[in-house]
């Protein structure tokens, strides 16, 4: 076996030495507010030591069966059947899709939506690590059902993050509609309190033309690959006049079925991602204009199609939630404020999609040394390792106080609330996205 072709050494170890050194001496984030009392936080610890060798086996459970985008069938029944032994009655099948889950406890007041996710890759399994999103979730989840005097706290288990966008199916049956404050810890190779995340959409166009035999009547024939190929062209030249965080970047899934043959359709899929709303409209449009004038350039007939699966949105941020989050792990990990994560290593995450609909905070926690990252065969071993499984008992332990802290304290509620208004308020994926689904022409 060869070992995989890196490239550009020196660019890379140059990174991350300067990226070292910039979060050596970056300070952890700090918090205004007061938060739970101290004896909940401790009674919340407690119980999470409780939980510790439970948590942990289900960890390396779902590591050891990973499975895909609205298949995780063996993850929903372990997840529910570890829920239902603590006595909390938890649903298979809620919200209208086989593989997503629902348990709630609580007293009414204010109510924490605890997000799990368990998807994993095609080929490399858990190299994104959701088997500790949902090992810590539900851990947080069951220590707070069996700690809390005031709230109620929901466990939602979201399908289908890696492409299908679970929680926008979810969002669309009304799942968030009670919640107040959603939450979930991601792992990476950086401890950082909130996420900055690329919002994502996707196009699929195929081009009509006209069959005819390439040798003896091309000029019968309208070439449907010469538009895909246009259209290609077009989005790389597009790509140096772009921001350096926007990405576009596309396959061809069709062209053609034989050289002697002038193809009569063709056809590709592209996916657009953007930091930020605006900038994410400009790019669909831009790319739109694209596929359209390559049916023009050819004379072809191209069919566009948006959104196929659910657009994912960038997540909105929080800084108050996310402060409390960073000061509840400062005796566990030093965790910096989302800014400290670079730019370039930024993906989408359909979390973005519920964080413009109830305040949301999406915080990183560190299993991999930096240079390692998400979707590799290396990042899947860490997810099981020692470094895995400790990350799953310090988020569980930072969900469960960030949740506690939501609860106890008012003004932070008020805060997180008033900052959640300032960005916008409460957005629908249509309204965010301000565009009809779809186009043709
Ligand atoms: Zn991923
Ligand atoms: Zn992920």
């Amino acid at each position: 076996m060869s070992t995989p072709r890196q490239p550009y050494p020196g660019l890379r170890q140059r990174r991350q030495r300067e990226l070292a050194e910039e979060l050596a001496a970056t300070p952890a984030a700090t918090s205004p507010h007061t938060g739970a009392p101290a004896e909940t936080i401790g009674r919340l610890t407690d119980r999470l030591g409780e939980l510790r060798d439970d948590l942990t086996a289900l960890s390396l459970d779902l590591h050891a069966h990973p499975e895909l985008a609205y298949a995780e069938h063996h993850a929903a029944a372990a997840i529910a059947k570890l829920v239902r032994e603590h006595g909390i009655p938890a649903e298979v099948g809620a919200y209208g899709l086989p593989t997503a889950i629902r348990a709630v406890a609580g007293k009414g007041g204010p109510r924490i939506g605890v997000v799990a996710e368990y998807d994993a890759l095609p080929g490399i399994g858990h190299a994104c690590g959701h088997n500790i999103i949902a090992a810590s979730a539900v851990g947080a989840f069951l220590a707070l059902a069996h700690v809390l005097d005031e709230g109620t706290v929901e466990l939602i288990g979201t399908p289908a993050e890696e492409g299908g966008g679970g929680k926008q199916r979810i969002l669309d049956a009304g799942g968030f509609d009670e919640i107040d404050f959603a939450l979930m810890v991601h792992p990476g190779n950086i401890d950082v309190a909130g996420s900055r995340s690329l919002g994502f959409r996707q196009v699929a166009v195929t081009y009509r033309g006209l069959a005819a035999h390439s040798a003896t009547g091309p000029h019968w024939g309208v070439n449907a690959l010469d538009a895909v190929v246009t259209a290609y062209n077009g989005i790389s030249q597009l790509r140096q006049h772009i921001l350096p965080s926007d990405k576009v970047h596309g396959i061809i899934t069709d062209g053609g079925q034989a050289p002697n043959v002038v193809p009569e359709t063709a056809s590709a899929v592209f996916y657009v991602r953007s930091l930020a709303l605006d900038t994410l409209a400009d790019l669909h449009t831009r790319v739109d204009a694209i596929l359209h004038a390559a049916a023009s350039a050819t004379g072809t007939v191209a069919e566009v199609s948006w959104d196929n699966a659910p657009a994912y949105l960038p997540l909105r941020a929080n800084d108050v939630l996310e402060a409390r989050y960073a000061v509840n792990l400062a005796s566990r990990r030093k965790v910096l404020p989302a800014s400290a994560r670079p730019a370039d290593e930024v993906a989408s995450t359909d979390m973005g999609n519920v964080s413009v609909f109830v305040p949301s905070i999406h915080p990183i926690i560190a299993i991999a040394p930096r240079g390692v990252a998400n979707h590799t065969a290396e990042f899947a071993t860490h997810a099981a390792a020692e470094t895995g499984v400790t990350a799953v008992h310090d988020a569980a332990a930072g969900i469960a106080a960030t949740a506690a802290d939501f609860l106890s304290d008012e003004r932070l509620r008020a805060d997180a609330r008033a900052e959640f208004d300032r960005a916008g308020g409460r957005l629908r994926l249509a309204d965010a996205l301000g565009t009809p689904k779809g186009s043709a022409g």
